[in-house]
């Protein structure tokens, strides 16, 4: 059973999250603030964190930026709850590394898909045990990508975005199949999403960004840098 943490200090928010999320399977642990909240993290190791932006005392983004940092935690997939207004706090959070992101008010179901969602492409990992292309190598039982023998550090969508180019290196891959294979859903709302991450990922790969590369009016390709 998958256990998730919920980071939200209104009570009846976090009381409906985990009740919904209940229903649906999974087990859940609350915390009403974010130092609260950072612990539980690092002592229940979720496999999921639902994390409110906007906390008394510490708030969602410094959480946010401690829980990448510890090694317990930094590979777990984080989505960010924000009020609809906050457009500028969506845009930061997938900048700085946020898996997704709920806008509140947020249905049930739009709750479960995306948890779902988050989830599958944290763990699916296909296809083969090692490979290497050019500086890049992968390695399936540790599920690390190495960089001229350096390892990345990658968080959980970065890493499915980079798995899924490299199983396919050399051949474009469109905007459509990235969002759908590594988001699980396609809407042209979320390009900006895509194209957040990809720059993220670029920035990770030093001197190499250019392996990722944009193709115009198609979407973007892993090649190898002459
Ligand atoms: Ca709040």
């Amino acid at each position: 059973m998958h256990k998730i943490l919920i980071v939200e200090d209104e009570p009846d928010i976090a009381e409906l999250i985990a009740f919904n999320l209940d229903r649906a399977g999974y087990a859940t642990v609350i915390a009403h603030d974010g130092i609260s909240g950072l612990d539980l993290a690092l002592a229940e190791g979720p496999d999921l964190i639902l994390l409110d932006l906007m906390l008394p005392g510490k708030d969602g983004f410094s959480v946010f930026k401690d829980i990448r940092r510890d090694s317990r935690t930094n590979r777990t997939p984080v989505i960010m709850l924000t009020a609809r207004a906050q457009t500028e706090d969506r845009i930061q959070g997938l900048e700085a590394g946020a898996d997704d992101y709920l806008t509140k008010p947020f249905s049930p179901k739009e709750l479960i898909l995306r948890v779902q969602s988050v989830l599958r492409r944290s763990e699916a990992v296909p296809g083969s045990a090692r490979f290497e292309y050019g500086p890049l190598l992968f390695e399936k039982n540790t599920l690390k990508f190495f960089l001229s023998n350096e390892e990345l550090d990658l968080t959980a969508t970065e890493f499915k975005l980079l798995l899924y180019l490299s199983e396919r290196a050399g051949t474009p891959q469109s905007r459509h199949d990235l969002l759908r294979h590594v988001w699980g859903y396609s809407d042209a709302v979320n390009s900006r999403t895509l194209d957040t991450h990809m720059k993220r990922l670029r920035r990770k790969l030093g001197d190499q960004a250019g392996m990722v590369e944009t193709m115009r009016g198609v979407g973007y390709r892993l090649r190898e840098l002459t």
